[in-house]
């Protein structure tokens, strides 16, 4: 199996190559700066245990590096820059001023106390705090992370510069400066891409099954919001397993369950998280991790459409496959852009001090990732390419663009 790195380059190469651009490969095939920090965090045991830890800032050619910090075992270097090339098409296919970038620590967090993770929140921004900034590298949530880390973060950065700096990181509990609508950004973004799928299909919500894999932080709003625009969520999984129910699970039950006990509840048939990727469904959602759509079960998804609001759910040879047999997948790159686009306001709120409605935020959002779809779903047409390829191709023109004008 290729890495999510080596696909990531192949699909950048190809993407070039389309356009013509492909004497910027070498350029953009790596991060421009990619740092490694070991990071000792006292533990509550009165011990002391070292954490490595990276930041990559792929290309910062269209504005401040910008991209989330990720808790995983599963971090590694590869991972780390191929999520941070990912982030550079995300904002440049959402059209905001930012460039790539992605950072990561390898934890389990779930072995951590929550003063444990707080120190490995704080001297994790001190160890990468003279390569971030407001105008350099604004980091943000990612898995394990949420918006009490990126409370603690901003403080430990503003306390370091002895002044308060919130535009340094976004993804912030509203109370502490964070922007309204942005726990819900990323679910909700995908979800507003759907609704314009319906309406180019002439489809008829109510008639439309989906099946989402995962009912983490981004996935548990594209449920909510995928209920209130009509479409009936049959299936929901998370790492405990994965409910069926072919009228429709229940939003605020599965909420409910997973608030008091951590876990979904099976208020439906227990299904496999794999049978869940081959239900006969219109939407098939992977909003959990990375490499679940791969060359063993990419033959037997069912789907009408893969909305991908995970980064890197579909490895490079279940691509190979899908582009095959005609499947119709939404990158990540486009589907899941509503949460970095919300961290945009977000961050423009931090600078000028004003701060929006939900309304306002919600709107501005559905504006902007339908308009960003509607460029994505033109090209794909108009010259019969693969979703993916597609997406990169929009990604990638406009940050040669950028680098030609700016002669980065
Ligand atoms: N971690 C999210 C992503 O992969 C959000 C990044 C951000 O808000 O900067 O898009």
């Amino acid at each position: 199996m290729t890495s999510e790195l080596e696909d990531a380059q192949k699909n950048l190469k190809n993407a070039l190559e389309k356009i013509g651009e492909e004497d910027y490969y070498e350029q953009l095939k790596e991060p421009e700066r990619f740092v490694e920090v070991n990071i000792p965090v006292e533990m509550d045991d009165g011990g002391t245990e070292i954490f490595k830890a990276y930041r990559s800032q792929h290309n910062m050619a269209r504005g401040p590096g910008k991209g989330g910090i990720r808790f995983s075992t599963r971090v590694n270097e590869d991972e780390v820059k191929a999520l941070s090339l990912w982030m550079s098409l995300k904002c440049a296919i959402a059209d905001i001023p930012y460039g790539g970038a992605k950072g990561g620590v390898e934890v389990d967090p779930s072995k951590l106390s929550e003063s444990e993770e707080e120190r490995l929140s704080r001297n994790y921004i001190d160890s990468i705090a003279e390569i971030i900034g407001e105008n350099r590298d604004v980091p943000a949530p990612d898995m394990n992370t949420g918006a009490k880390h990126m409370a603690w973060m901003m403080d430990e950065y503003s306390e370091d510069e002895r002044e308060l700096i919130p535009g340094v990181i976004t993804g912030k509990p509203v109370e502490a400066f964070g922007s309204k609508g942005r726990a819900d950004a990323t679910g909700f973004g995908a979800v507003y891409i759907i609704e314009q799928i319906i309406k180019d299909e002439g489809l008829e919500a109510e008639e439309l099954t989906a099946a989402v894999q995962g009912f983490g932080n981004a996935a548990a709003p594209a449920v909510k919001k995928l209920k209130e625009i009509g479409v009936k969520v049959v299936a929901v999984s998370d790492a405990s397993g994965a409910v069926y129910d072919s009228e429709g699970l229940s939003y605020s039950q599965l909420l409910e369950c997973k608030s008091e006990r951590g876990e979904i509840c099976m208020i439906g048939e227990e299904i496999s998280n794999a049978e869940l990727l081959e239900l006969d469904v219109d939407f098939l959602i992977p909003g959990a991790i990375e490499g679940v759509i791969t060359e063993e079960n990419a033959e037997s998804v069912s789907a009408d459409y893969i909305v991908e609001i995970a980064n890197g759910p579909t490895t490079g040879e279940a691509d190979d496959i899908l582009r095959e047999r005609d499947v119709t997948v939404i990158p990540d790159v486009l589907t899941n852009s509503g949460g970095v686009t919300v961290s945009y306001y977000e961050w423009v709120q931090n600078r000028s001090g004003e701060y929006w409605s939900e309304e306002k935020v919600l709107k501005k959002l559905r504006e902007n990732i339908q308009g960003a779809y509607r460029q994505f779903r033109d090209l794909r047409d108009s010259e019969g390419l693969y979703g993916r390829d597609a997406a990169y191709m929009i990604g990638a023109e406009k940050i040669v663009q950028t680098i030609k004008a700016r002669n980065y």
